[in-house]
């Protein structure tokens, strides 16, 4: 399942599916700050990358809220993961700034590294508990600002992992495009 959408020159992505087996220049970790295995999409990322990965992470130190860090991909299709960590849902006002940060700061890594194409899971939305509607609307608008203001970039994907946030980012973006 699969919808895109042409926002300026690039490509915005919405996909049903799983984001280490994406091959895109690199694939993002919604990331705790100690870069660690963990559990959901970190703990299948760093599977799915083989142990060198937490090597490299370890040597990074910890990584604060929004903030974002690059390592390579290793065994991955991707060539490098870019390392995330997405604010804890806690309600406060800082919360949506903080999400928006992570989408917009890796997205920066990647204009650096002149990356062309990036898969994002969503970011915060599962043991972090921010609810998927909002997290939806704030993730696409962060994506689509951060598109409109950076030409290099070709394919942003988002890859949702059951048929509900499927369908809620899907809805989301729907609304915003028609805006
Ligand atoms: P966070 O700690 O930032 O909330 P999680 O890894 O717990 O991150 O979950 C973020 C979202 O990613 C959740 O919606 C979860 O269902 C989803 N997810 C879990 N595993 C995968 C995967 N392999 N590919 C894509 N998305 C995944």
């Amino acid at each position: 399942m699969g919808t895109q959408y042409k926002v300026s020159n690039s490509v915005l992505e919405l996909v049903l599916g799983d984001i280490i087996l994406q091959e895109t220049d690199a694939i993002v970790n919604a990331a705790n700050s100690q870069l660690a295995p963990g559990g959901g999409v970190s703990g299948a990322i760093h599977r799915g990358a083989g142990p060198q990965l937490w090597d490299e992470c370890k040597a990074l130190g910890v990584c604060s809220t929004s903030e974002a860090k690059i390592t390579k991909g290793y065994n991955l299709f991707a060539d490098y993961v870019i390392h995330t960590v997405g604010p804890v849902y806690a309600g406060r006002v800082s919360d949506p700034e903080n999400l928006k940060n992570s989408y917009q700061n890796s997205l920066d890594l990647a204009s650096k590294k002149n990356l062309k194409s990036i898969s994002f899971p969503s970011i915060s939305t599962g043991v972090f508990g921010y609810p998927v509607k909002e997290a939806s609307y704030i993730a696409l608008k962060a994506i689509i600002d951060w598109i409109k203001q950076h030409p290099g970039i070709e394919l942003v994907r988002m890859v949702l992992h059951s048929e509900e946030d499927y369908s809620m980012y899907k809805s989301a973006l729907d609304n915003m495009m028609s805006d």
